[in-house]
C-alpha cells in the first residue's frame, strides 16, 4: 500500500505496510498492522493516539530494537543515507550498518531517561563515548577525549543546563527529572541525527518542565534542522509540536494530514473523538478519552474489519467484514474510512 507523498521534497523515512507481532503463548498480537506514513528532512511528525495503539512499537521497529518475543513480519521501513534508501527492515538489529544509524543517524529520547543512563558512570561520560564512536558525524578530524568533553559541555549549553561545566560530571541520580530530560536530549543530539524520536518525552517530568522541555525541542529542531517523530497521547501538545500529523489506532494509521487539516476538519470519526477531549476546542475538561464509547480492546480480541468499528458512531454494517484502506480524502489528508471512500484492503 502506497500512500501519496504529501509534499515535494524527498522523504528521509518511507514506513510502508509495517506489521509487527507478538507470538505469545495464549495468542498472536499485531501490534502494528499495516502502517504506513513518511517522514520529510527536518518535518516535526507528530504520532498520535491512545496507549496500546502501537505508537511506540512503530518506533521500536524503526531503530530495530523491537523486543523478543515481537517481530518485524511484513512491510519497510526505507531510510535515506548517502542518497539512497536503505531498508531497515531487513538489515540484521545487530550489525555495524544498524549500530551506525541507531544513535547515530537516527536517536531516540525515551519516556524515562533514568533507565536510559548508566548510574555508575558520569553522564558526561557517557555522551562522550557516544560521540567518539560516532565521531565522524562531527567532521573529518579525529576527535580526542578532550575535544568530545568541550563538545559535550557545548550540547548542556545548547539544552538549557546551567553551569555546564560542572554539571557534565554528575551522574544520572544527581540530577532533578528536568535536568536529566536535558541530558538525555543532549545524549540524543551528541551524534548529530538526522532524525529524533521523541517518545513522550514529557511524560516523567512536572507541568512547567514539560513546557520547557517543549519548546526546548522546537528551538534545537530549528537549530540542528532535525527531523523528529514525535509520540504522544495528547493532541493538545501535536498542535504546540508538530506540522504534520499521524494518527494511530490499534496498529494502524486512521488519518494522517497537515495539524491545521486535522484540526480544523478532522475526516475521521476517531480523530473527530480525539479532538473533543482537547479542553478549549470543545468547552469541556480534559479527561481520558470519554467521547470515546467503548474500551479500546484485549489485543487478542482484535476486531474484524475497521478496527475502530465497536466503538464508532457511524459504523455501518461494511464497517465490521471490510478493513478500509488508507486513502487520499482530501488534497492533504488521508483516512481509512468508508465514509469516505469505498475502497477495502484485500485479505
Ligand atoms: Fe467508523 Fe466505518 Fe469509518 Fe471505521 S470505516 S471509522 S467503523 S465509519
Amino acid at each position: 500500500m502506497t500512500p501519496p507523498t504529501p509534499m515535494a521534497t524527498e522523504p528521509l523515512l518511507q514506513v510502508r505496510d509495517l506489521r509487527v507481532s507478538f507470538a505469545l503463548d495464549d495468542g498472536l498480537v499485531r501490534a502494528v498492522d499495516g502502517t504506513s506514513f513518511d517522514v520529510m528532512p527536518g518535518q516535526v511528525l507528530g504520532v498520535v493516539g491512545e496507549s496500546g495503539c502501537g505508537k511506540s512499537v512503530t518506533m521500536r521497529a524503526i531503530l530495530q530494537l523491537v523486543d523478543r518475543p515481537g517481530r518485524i513480519t511484513s512491510g519497510e521501513i526505507r531510510f535515506r543515507r548517502d542518497g539512497e534508501m536503505v531498508d531497515i527492515a531487513r538489515l540484521p538489529p545487530r550489525g555495524a550498518v544498524m549500530r551506525d544509524i541507531r544513535g547515530g543517524e537516527i536517536a531516540l529520547i525515551p519516556q524515562e531517561p533514568m533507565a536510559a543512563f548508566s548510574p555508575v558512570h558520569t553522564v558526561g561520560e557517557q555522551i562522550v563515548e557516544a560521540i567518539l564512536l560516532h565521531s565522524h558525524r562531527w567532521g573529518e578530524k579525529k576527535l580526542g577525549r578532550r575535544d568530545a568533553r568541550d563538545i559535550t559541555v557545548g550540547l548542556f549549553r545548547d539544552v538549557g543546563i546551567s553551569m555546564p561545566e560542572q554539571r557534565v560530571d554528575a551522574y544520572s541520580w544527581q540530577l532533578s527529572g528536568g535536568l536529566r530530560q536535558r541530558a538525555m536530549i543532549a545524549m540524543a543530539l551528541s551524534c548529530k541525527p538526522r532524525l529524533l524520536i521523541a517518545d513522550e518525552p514529557t511524560t516523567a517530568i512536572d507541568v512547567t518542565t514539560q513546557a520547557q522541555v517543549l519548546g526546548l525541542l522546537r528551538e534545537l529542531q530549528a537549530k540542528y534542522d532535525t527531523a523528529i517523530i514525535f509520540i504522544t497521547h495528547d493532541l493538545g501538545v501535536i498542535a504546540q509540536m508538530a506540522s504534520y500529523v499521524v494518527v494511530m489506532y490499534l496498529g494502524r494509521v486512521m488519518e494522517q494530514g497537515p495539524v491545521d487539516d486535522i484540526f480544523h476538519a478532522p475526516k475521521h470519526p476517531y480523530t473527530r473523538a480525539l479532538l473533543r477531549s482537547i479542553p478549549g476546542l470543545s468547552g469541556q475538561t480534559r479527561v481520558a478519552l470519554p467521547v470515546i464509547s467503548g474500551a479500546l480492546p484485549h489485543p487478542f480480541n482484535r476486531p474484524a474489519g475497521c478496527p475502530f468499528h465497536p466503538r464508532c458512531p457511524d459504523a455501518m454494517e461494511r464497517c465490521a467484514a471490510a478493513v478500509p484502506r488508507l486513502l487520499p480524502v482530501t488534497p492533504n489528508q488521508l483516512a481509512s474510512c468508508f465514509l469516505h471512500h469505498d475502497e477495502a484492503e484485500l485479505p
